[in-house]
């Protein structure tokens, strides 16, 4: 191994870098990078994420993006304020004044955010028939 590539982990910190590198092999014979602020073995933790994914067939990742929008239309009532219907696939947080428009070409994390954050006054839950029909109504679209 090439002492040249070696990043203390002190360095690192100080550095704000992500990872170090110790040259040492980790307790399942890695040598590898390792995460600065939990010292977890770069090749380990790419494994425990491979691993979660062939249980949960779904990326942890994925599952907390999953769980945020649950969360979200929860918080919004579960169901179209239009028409009530409550397929949740077909659900979509609507800005009340309009500003969804933006938010939603940005980012639509951003609304679920701002939800889950307490902010239920300025969004509500549309089914996607009655979100078209408001944008046509509106001229959003
Ligand atoms: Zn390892
Ligand atoms: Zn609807």
């Amino acid at each position: 191994m090439d002492n040249l590539n070696i990043v203390p982990r002190k360095y690192a910190i100080k550095h704000g870098l992500t990872f170090y590198f110790t040259g040492k092999p980790c307790k399942n014979g890695h040598v590898a990078k390792r995460l600065t602020d939990k010292a977890y073995c770069f090749e380990c933790s790419k494994n425990a994420r491979y691993a979660w994914k062939k249980t949960n067939g779904i990326t942890y990742e994925g599952q907390l993006r999953r769980a945020r929008r649950k969360l979200s239309l929860e918080l919004l009532g579960g169901k179209c304020v239009k028409c009530g219907f409550s397929d949740t696939r077909a659900l979509q947080i609507d800005h009340v004044n309009g500003g969804g428009t933006k938010e939603r070409v940005k980012d639509s994390r951003i609304a679920e955010k701002n939800v889950i954050n307490g902010n239920t006054t300025d969004y509500q839950l549309l089914c996607a028939n009655c979100n078209w029909i408001k944008r046509f109504e509106n001229k959003e679209h």
